[in-house]
């Protein structure tokens, strides 16, 4: 029974009824009367989340647009860049930096593991001709639910450089703090499906007047992705291209929901439900697949041992309805992953668990 499914992977995340009814409404003119003030309200709310006075911009892209905006707008071909990776998406900004030419030198840890902040400021420090022209990390890697320390790799920025970071924050924006103005992150990356809980289709990329500098000179070819259009544009509350209205319309419904949350509140929301999810996983006799120390606020990955992830999946989604998101690349079958970001509330959390143990049965 399809209306009963509880979505609990990684994105798309549930979306609650006031954006669905913002779905269902007839679209209007994306350079009407009516709109104008809408993505005005919307601009203002996704500074507001993003902690930050610097653009906020808005695409119709899913969240690998924004990183690969990040790229192609802020850096030449050639350029330097320290990559961070301990998982399937810190391998994806190793791979937008390849496709486009630039010279990067990639941080590995064990996917399950957190990256070494050490090593980023080791070759930071090492870099004394400050060739380095980006620090890229992913804060929530996904793949594995492990919370990168993106504070403690910026301070070694900071500390060391010219640089800037860019941050793929698509499943930590809105579950956990990222205090963008005060850390001063250069360029963030987030997408709609997440922790904004509404349907994948747009991108946001927040930016800093450093990387408007950085912008003046970068030399990689753009044009749906030139964030200079949307900069201007955006001082005028519109977009250069036509935007999916409807979204937007829900957008600002959930960022309104949002900010009648509370910022503290929303990250302690996400916290209690990790942690919740995290016991009941324990409880249960399952390994958890990221350390306690560094475990992502969005996503949970457990490691059965003795039982195929496959298998309990198949079980969930069958007998209860549930759908949980399975290992990526060379952990297919190894572990499988609990979404608790967005829209999840604590019921869906325990009839979650309830259902994973009569699944282990
Ligand atoms: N980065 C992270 C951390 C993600 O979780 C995802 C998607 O799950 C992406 C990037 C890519 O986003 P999209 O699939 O919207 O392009």
């Amino acid at each position: 029974m399809d209306n009963k499914l509880i979505l609990m992977i990684p994105g798309p995340t549930p979306v609650p009824e006031q954006a669905l009814l913002a779905l269902a409404k007839h679209p209007i003119g994306h350079r009407s009367s009516e709109f104008t003030p809408i993505m005005g309200e919307v601009f203002q709310n996704l500074k507001w989340i993003h902690q930050t006075q610097n653009d906020v911009l808005v695409l119709a892209s899913s969240g690998t647009g924004a990183m690969e905006a990040g790229i192609i707008n802020f850096l030449s071909p050639g350029d330097r860049v320290l990559v961070g990776s301990n998982g399937k998406f810190g391998e994806r900004w190793g791979e937008v930096c390849q496709a486009y030419g630039l010279n990067a030198d990639i941080i590995t840890a064990e996917w399950g593991k957190p990256l070494d902040t050490e090593q980023f400021r080791e070759k930071l420090e090492a870099d004394k001709e400050k060739q380095i022209k980006a620090v890229i990390v992913t804060h929530s890697e996904t793949s594995t639910g492990v919370l990168n320390d993106l504070e403690t790799i910026n301070r070694h920025v900071k500390a060391h450089g010219e640089a800037l970071i860019m941050v793929d924050a698509v499943t930590s924006l809105g579950a956990v703090n990222l205090p963008i103005d005060e850390w001063g992150i250069d360029v963030v990356a987030s997408g709609s499906q997440k922790g904004y809980m509404i349907p994948p289709g747009l991108a946001f990329v927040s930016v800093s007047a450093k990387a408007w500098e950085a912008y003046k000179t970068a030399k990689l070819p753009k044009y749906y992705l030139d964030l200079g259009k949307y900069r201007k544009d955006a001082a005028k509350n519109s977009f250069p291209f036509t935007p999916p209205v409807n979204l937007i319309v829900a957008l600002q419904a959930t960022l309104q929901m949002m900010q009648k949350e509370g910022l503290e509140n929303i990250f302690a929301r996400h916290q209690r439900l990790k942690n919740a999810t995290r016991e009941a996983v324990k409880a249960l006799s399952l390994p958890l697949f990221a350390p306690d120390s560094a475990a992502s606020p969005a996503i949970t990955a457990v490691a059965p041992v003795q039982v195929d992830s496959e298998q309990i999946r198949k079980v969930l989604k069958k007998k209860y309805d549930i759908a949980m998101a399975g290992g990526q690349d060379h952990l297919k079958g190894k572990i499988f992953r609990i979404g608790h970001l967005g829209f999840v509330s604590d019921r869906d959390i325990l009839t979650a668990i309830a259902s994973l143990e009569s699944a282990l049965l």
